[in-house]
């Protein structure tokens, strides 16, 4: 049987966690001397001289019945961003443990491993971006920990082989971490409806992309009730602020607008996509499920930065490996994406 308690770093099985002024009295009632707050108010108009509650029970309530994700499958972190943080924290010796990506992936894993002095073995993607399965199982060495996915894939746009990854999920001992920041903008179903039959999923999402909150910083790890308790114990008591949690679990009475929002940009992806078929300079488009393009690009270092004189910025991936020449290109607005492709005419006319 799968337990995560046996991966986790030794030093922190004994770890007693920082226990803050609200973890001992759980009522609302009261006068509260117990935290060093300012009694008397705030600088601001609004009120937040109390510190928030530390595992924002309110917003995963919410979080839980738009998700369909039990509440206690469902840690929250400051960006998803944290919860990848915290998973190398938890599991990974720093100069011993080691974790596997597939390039060309999301820079943060590498980032986060560095941080952490963890070793990433990086087995590439194949030529049309899916998962090399067989090369990751012959990568997994006893200090591999971790393995991440991530699908809709950031830069490339497509969902990897779903059985692979389940492929995945039972070959492997450690934790597969599926990173679902753009699971709004592709037609399957999330994995969060596997945690069931997988203890060692961990499954990532962020209100940053589909939800238009990326300023809030507010990203959900979906996990095995082991795998949350492990998590809330490392995390910083206070993660997520009480103006995010307001704001977050108001802004969930109002799915319909996201909703709309991704139809929207749905319709703005194929327009843009048609847009850049057009050009000359355009040599592949990658299929995408998510809110950009992977674009190969005729000379697409020189295109980026000429495009950024005209004051229109994309991503330059024509560096990164199995995408030469590839510029990432998020969905704009249908103004946005019009800047974008005349821009680009107005370069490479003859
Ligand atoms: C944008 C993105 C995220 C989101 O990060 P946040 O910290 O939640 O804003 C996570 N994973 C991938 C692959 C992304 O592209």
């Amino acid at each position: 049987m799968f337990d995560p308690v046996k991966l986790l770093r030794p030093h922190l099985q004994s770890l007693v966690p920082y226990s803050s002024a609200r973890d001992e009295y759980k009522g609302s009632e009261g006068v509260f001397l117990d935290a060093n707050e300012n009694p008397i108010g705030s600088i601001t108009e609004r009120k937040w001289n109390r510190y928030p509650d530390p595992y924002q029970a309110e917003l995963k309530a919410k979080v839980g019945e738009v998700k369909e994700v039990p509440v206690a499958n469902i840690f929250l972190g400051n960006g998803s961003d944290e919860p990848i943080d915290l998973l190398f924290r938890a599991f990974c010796e720093p100069g011993k443990d080691e974790v596997i990506t597939n390039p060309p992936t999301y820079g943060m894993y590498k980032v986060s491993a560095d941080i952490n002095n963890v070793l990433v073995k990086e087995v590439l993607l194949t030529a049309s971006y899916d998962l090399d399965v067989d090369a990751i199982k012959a990568a997994i060495t006893k200090t591999t920990k971790l393995i991440f996915v991530c699908s809709p894939n950031n830069p490339t746009g497509n969902d990897v082989g779903l059985e692979k990854v389940e492929e995945l999920l039972r070959a492997f001992e450690g934790i597969v971490v599926v990173d679902e920041a753009y699971i709004d903008f592709t037609s399957r179903a999330s994995f969060a409806q596997k945690l069931v039959q997988y203890p060692n999923l961990v499954v990532l999402q962020t209100f940053s992309k589909a939800w238009g909150l990326a300023s809030l910083r507010l990203g959900m790890a979906y996990a095995s009730e082991a795998i949350v308790g492990i998590l809330n114990k490392i995390k910083p008591p206070y993660n997520i602020s009480g103006l995010t949690q307001e704001t977050v679990l108001n802004g969930l009475e109002n799915v319909a607008a996201k909703d709309q929002m991704v139809a929207e940009l749905l319709e703005n992806r194929d327009e843009l996509k048609e847009g850049l078929e057009s050009l000359v300079v355009v040599k592949k488009i990658h299929p995408s499920n998510a809110n950009f393009f992977l674009v190969e690009m005729e000379k697409g270092h020189d295109l980026y930065n000429r495009l950024i004189e005209q004051k229109v910025i994309v991503r330059d991936r024509s560096k990164v490996v199995l995408c030469d020449n590839g510029l990432r290109i998020t969905v704009g607005s249908k103004y946005e994406n019009f800047r974008l492709i005349q821009a680009i005419k107005e370069l490479t006319k003859k």
